[in-house]
């Protein structure tokens, strides 16, 4: 049938053509996309300065910077973990590629996280070095698992003031420049199952975890986007702009990774401002526009259409798209094609996409299945796995799944099943023609402009205040920003907390689009039996309310 829904197995297949996968055992993600030849062809630009990167030149770079970190004084291991602290620049891939060819981990931090939330993610993932900017170094912790964090700036040279802290050992320009060491990668036997990236999220409830994926996950989502860019000859010349943070699976996988399969040319925005978005898409040509809703909607709102030069792709991803948006981007852009993607950190990206404006004619619809994926979509309360049209939890299964949390494995096991299913926790539905909608969320987690925001944090985070004895935190609807959090608050009898205390409370401890934007006093959290709290309830109340106010 058209949906892919067999009855026997209630389970729906993918309608894309499957992409034969890569079964050498011994392969890591870098070797099999520097196999590809794309002489010449401009592979990275930084927006800000012009400075242009070739294929050849990147993985000159890679390989060079990959020599430096394998030798002393760094002698990085493989296994080793790497954090990225950094805003998005031209130097990030090389980073994230030199370290993933040496089988060292690459985790990734938010560089708008206070230092206390950064120290937190250094204390779990315990990386052995750090890649980061000269204007975020301060937020670094000096130290991880006791000895000193050694960082290599993302800067093209050193300042004599960097020589100031001890921590700085060289420069990402300067390591790049070591002569490559072609016995490097053979020595160093790194597998499809090893480990390439720790990301963090907080999956469908309590607080950030690390997010386990292997070379094979990513060298099998590299090939969907690779097959999926394919498909349209004309996308080999196609010029990408980089909107989406690269600390995220969005932008790494896409744009740090995948996307440098296809030969494509990837101009890098180091911070999301419209103006300068507009001058980066007429200055470099860009066709195709990765984004995350509020950059439409931003879009939308402006009282008359921006001028968009050679644009005619934008692709939405990370957070629900909205009719009314879609709607409002057709009228006033007709020669912009609009597409949609909708992946999890889980899923190490694109779990379906629309990949044609024919496709994303059906409003709303989040695409079809990816190559190689299997879908359920099973009711939550009996458990009972549905057919087409029936709404419920979707579950995927592909190589592309991680392989679990990081040292966490309650967490893995509710989320993903032995057999290898993955549950997403987004309540949607399979139509008759294969197509993907995205009705609801079923768990906890609260998206602020595409940001992650887990509700648990800033519960316990609540649960400090002397003033405070229970509270909930969900999220509040919003046409600009998607959601932002929400704190229904239990005073301790006699408070006269006030609605701004608690967000001034929040506000000094957190990063700001963690920020509780709305509170609502109330004398008790409403849980069910087994102490969990009835968030659908609270969220319905909140909204309900909106008729009223
Ligand atoms: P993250 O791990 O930060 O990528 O967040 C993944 C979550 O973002 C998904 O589980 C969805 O709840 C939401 N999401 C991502 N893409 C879409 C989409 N196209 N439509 C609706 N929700 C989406």
């Amino acid at each position: 049938p058209r949906s892919g829904y067999c009855a026997a197995t209630r389970t729906f297949r993918s309608r894309r053509a499957p992409v034969p996968l890569m079964d050498d055992r011994d392969l890591d993600v870098v070797t099999f996309l520097a196999s590809r030849p794309h002489s010449g062809v401009v592979a990275l630009v930084d927006a800000a300065t012009g400075r242009r990167i070739t294929f050849p030149e990147l993985w000159r770079s890679v390989a060079g910077a990959a020599a430096a970190l394998a030798s002393p004084p760094l002698s990085l291991r493989k296994g080793d973990v790497a954090l990225i602290l950094s805003p998005n620049s031209v130097h990030f891939p090389v980073a994230a590629l030199a370290a993933m060819s040496l089988g060292v981990v690459v985790t990734t931090a938010n560089p708008i996280n206070t230092p206390a939330e950064i120290a937190k993610q250094v204390a779990d993932a315990r990386p052995v070095l750090a890649f980061t900017t000269r204007d975020l170094l301060p937020k670094l912790p000096r130290a991880a698992g006791g000895s000193l964090l050694r960082v290599i700036l993302l800067e093209s040279t050193l300042l004599p003031s960097d020589a100031t802290d001890p921590r700085v050992v060289a420069t990402i320009d300067e390591i790049s420049a070591t002569p490559p060491d072609p016995t490097l990668q053979q020595n160093r036997k790194i597998t499809q199952d090893d480990q390439a990236t720790l990301l963090y999220s907080s999956g469908t409830t309590g607080p950030s975890k690390g997010v386990v994926a292997t070379h094979r996950n990513l060298i099998s989502m590299v090939q969907i986007i690779m097959n999926r860019f394919r498909l349209e000859r004309s996308d080999a010349a196609e010029t990408f702009l980089c909107t989406v943070p690269m600390f995220h699976v969005y932008g790494l996988v896409a744009f740090a990774t995948g996307l440098l399969g296809c030969g494509a040319t990837v101009v890098v925005l180091s911070k999301f401002e419209l103006p300068e978005m507009l001058r980066s898409i007429n200055e470099y040509g860009v066709t195709y526009l990765p984004l995350v809703p509020p950059i439409l909607v931003a879009m939308v709102a402006h009282p008359k259409p921006l001028p968009l030069g050679k644009l005619r792709k934008v692709l939405s991803g990370g957070a629900p798209l909205g009719k009314e948006l879609i709607e409002g981007f057709r009228e006033k852009y007709p020669q912009v094609e609009i597409l949609q993607g909708y992946g999890l950190t889980e899923s190490t990206a694109i779990g379906a996409s629309t990949d044609s404006a024919e496709e994303s004619r059906r409003y709303g619809t989040a695409g079809l299945l990816s190559p190689n994926t299997e879908a359920k979509i099973v009711d939550p309360d009996s458990g009972e796995a549905l057919p087409v049209n029936r709404t419920g939890e979707l579950w995927l299964r592909g190589p592309y799944v991680m392989k679990g949390y990081f040292k966490n494995t309650e967490a893995t096991q509710s989320t993903v099943t032995p057999d290898g299913w993955l549950k997403t926790g987004d309540l949607c539905y399979i139509d008759e023609d294969g197509y993907l909608f995205v009705v609801d969320r079923l768990k906890e987690l609260i998206k602020y402009k595409g940001y992650q925001v887990p509700p648990a944090e800033l519960e316990a985070l609540l649960l400090t205040h002397p003033e405070i004895t229970d509270v909930a935190v969900i999220p509040f609807p919003d046409r600009e920003v998607g959601q932002f959090p929400m704190a229904y608050v239990v005073r301790k009898k006699g408070s006269n907390l006030s609605d701004r205390e608690v967000m001034e409370f929040v506000a000094k401890q957190v990063a700001p689009y963690k920020k509780v934007r709305k509170v609502a006093f109330v004398t008790d959290i409403p849980k069910n039996a087994s102490g969990k709290i009835l968030r659908k309830d609270l969220i319905k109340l909140a909204t309900s309310k909106l008729i009223w106010e």
